[in-house]
């Protein structure tokens, strides 16, 4: 059993990534700010330190619980993750997702924590070619977003290249879905993932239909809009790599193995290779939710690419990981049943 610090512990993935540990014996020591996330998804046993990642505050609290129980590593989730907002925000995702990241990192070389794993994003790649995405693909990155990520990827890597100890790098293709067991979930309200706004909307109709069985006119309380429908592609709409929350947290676990012994920094693409299409994904969704929410054609949105595709051979090589949730209708099932788990606890 070891001691893990997770940063961003009560968010989306981290909060996944918290319940695992825990269940594999490990104790998680988080660091949230609670601006997305929710102490209600920690799992019992985790201790919370209230902050940001990067603040005097929190680097004070971490050398103390170091100093009562050493930390064996870093998993760092804490990030700010809205590809509109960094577009109108760029100075906010630099501050947060580059200069917290690095002033973390420092804080924790200074405590000889030895090893860190970043979460990174496959948004770093931009305009992407070819069928699947490798680590070595070319990094362009298309919003400040992902650029706020590839800068805190570069400026760990001068960190360690100086400090020994190690870096794993994991960059992330679309992540959707919910714990299965519903422990936790996505619950930040004004998300804007296409498999995460299509679960909202089956709700939102099966509330409007509870409240008024036989108004016909609540197939209009919601609508999911597919932005562009004239790509290069077979149904006309974006491809992407969806990967369920439980398989990146899975990853991280694989790879945490390899980290015990020092070595060198090393970048993995998490996804499965087999991107679906807005049409399939709400088709899907449609399917396992049996409502037929209205589908609207919209035009396209800015800055979106045509097609992402990850080829994970390099983890799946390296490490012991093996994708447990390969597959869109359970992903798409597990983000409803935890929607719906929402909705049920609020009035
Ligand atoms: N999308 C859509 N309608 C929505 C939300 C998303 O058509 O309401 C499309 C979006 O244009 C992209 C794909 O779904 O082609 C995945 O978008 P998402 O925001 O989930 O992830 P991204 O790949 O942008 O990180």
């Amino acid at each position: 059993m070891s001691r893990i610090l997770v940063t961003g512990g009560a968010g989306y993935i981290g909060s996944h990534m918290c319940w695992e540990l825990v269940g594999r014996g490990h104790e998680v020591l988080v660091i949230d700010d609670l601006s997305t996330g929710h102490e209600s998804s920690l799992p019992p046993g985790a201790i919370l330190l209230r902050g940001q990642v990067g603040s005097a505050e929190i680097a004070a609290m971490l050398a103390r619980e170091h100093a009562r129980s050493p930390l064996a590593g870093a998993m760092h989730f804490a990030a700010k993750a809205r590809v509109d907002e960094s577009v109108r925000l760029p100075d906010l995702y630099f501050a947060h997702n580059t200069q917290q990241t690095l002033a973390l990192a420092g804080t924790l070389r200074d405590l000889d924590v030895p090893w860190f794993i970043l979460s990174s994003t496959a948004a770093v790649y931009g305009n992407t070619s070819g069928d699947l995405i490798g680590e070595d693909h070319a990094v362009a990155p298309a919003s400040p977003y992902g650029e706020s990520k590839l800068r805190a990827e570069q400026g760990l890597r001068e960190l360690f290249a100086k400090r020994g100890g190690s870096l794993a790098i994991l960059r992330y293709f679309n992540v959707a879905g919910a714990d299965p067991e519903m422990r936790t979930g996505q619950s930040t309200p004004e998300a804007s993932h296409l498999i995460k706004l299509a679960a909202q909307t089956v709700v939102k109709m099966e509330r409007a239909q509870e409240r008024e069985p036989k108004a016909g006119a609540t197939a209009s309380a919601s609508q999911m809009i597919i932005h562009g429908t004239d790509y290069p592609t077979p149904d006309g709409t974006c491809l992407r790599d969806y990967v369920h929350v439980m398989d990146i947290a899975g990853a991280h676990l694989a790879v945490m193995e390899t980290l015990a012994k020092p070595r060198e920094p090393r970048v993995y693409n998490v996804g499965y290779g087999k991107p679906y299409s807005v049409r399939e994904v709400l088709a899907c969704m449609r399917e396992v939710s049996g409502v037929n929410f209205p589908i609207v054609e919209g035009p396209r949105r800015a800055g979106d690419v045509v097609r992402v595709a990850c080829d994970s051979r390099r983890l799946q090589a390296e490490t012991a990981w093996t994708p447990r949730f390969a597959n869109l209708e359970v992903i798409c099932k597990t983000a409803l049943a935890w929607e719906r788990r929402l909705a049920a606890s609020t009035p």
